[in-house]
């Protein structure tokens, strides 16, 4: 069996099952194909649909899944301290290094208003904290 949309020259599109492609065009030209809205037998196969992709581009997880490693393997985790340790590291009390941690947004809030340069990170990106959250 095939299934193939058509559509009438009222652009009605309805769908018909053939036994074989052939068979369309044997039944359209006796005139057994009719539109099942207007009963028009003008005929025609209508375009099909693209099969349009809902998932993410390809890839995307991947540099994701790369940019996740990075800040893994290059900066501190330090948990719920991130505020705490940011700010120390922004005023020079510890020395500059990279780290990566959970903060309350009001925490987010008060190191950019000191300046401190944080960056939020989107779900799928930001690395999970190994440390508890309290
Ligand atoms: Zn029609």
């Amino acid at each position: 069996m095939i299934k193939y949309a058509l559509k009438c020259k009222d652009d009605h599109i309805f769908d018909v099952w053939f036994d074989r492609g052939s068979d369309y065009d044997k039944q359209r030209k006796r005139g057994l194909v009719e539109c099942p809205v207007c009963g028009s037998k003008k005929i025609e196969k209508a375009p099909m649909a693209p099969n349009v992709k809902r998932s993410k581009p390809d890839g995307l997880d991947k540099i994701a899944d790369k940019i996740r490693d990075e800040i893994e393997n290059n900066c501190d985790d330090v948990g719920t301290e991130f505020a705490e340790e940011a700010r120390a590291i922004h005023y020079g009390e510890k020395p500059e290094r990279g780290i990566y941690g959970s903060a309350t947004p009001d925490q987010a809030k008060d190191l950019i208003d000191e300046g401190v340069k944080v960056v939020p990170l989107p779900d799928g990106i930001a690395p999970k904290p190994k440390k508890k959250i309290n």
